[in-house]
Order: structure tokens, then sequence, then C-alpha cells
């Protein structure tokens, strides 16, 4: 699926804002990243899942266009 990977951003559950930790943050399951806008404690296993649903989501919705529009030429009729 080379093209069509993107980065998963991580948001806030609460507030659904970017969380943006330290440049070098490494997380790991069972770690807390609170929220710069609104100071919640996200459970980072909670927004790995849910931005990892997100990304299916875009992912599969990209295939679709993709077999779409390869689809609407094999059956263009001139
Ligand atoms: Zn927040």
């Amino acid at each position: 699926m080379e093209g069509i990977e993107r980065r998963v951003t991580l948001v806030c559950l609460f507030c659904n804002s970017p969380l943006q930790g330290p440049e070098d943050a490494e997380y790991a399951s069972g770690d807390v990243i609170e929220c710069n806008e609104c100071g919640e404690s996200n459970d980072y296993d909670s927004v790995v899942e849910v931005a990892k649903e997100k990304g299916v989501e875009e992912v599969s919705e990209e295939i679709q266009r993709q077999l779409k529009k390869e689809l609407g030429n094999l059956f263009k009729t001139n």
C-alpha cells in the first residue's frame, strides 16, 4: 500500500486537539498523556486505538477512491 500510508495523529479524547509531547517523547502502553489544551489526562492505549481506527478509515476511503477511478476508466464508453 505504498503512497497511501500516512502518519497517524494522536488527538485528545476530551477536546480533540492534537496531542503534542516533547519532540523526543516516546510513549508506551500504560502511559498517560496530558493534553496541552484542556489539561485532561489521556490514556495512551485509548488514544492510539482511536488514532488507529481513524487511520484505517482514511486509508480505506483512499483505496475506494482509487478503485472507483480505475473502475471508471475501465468501463468508460467512447
Ligand atoms: Zn484536550
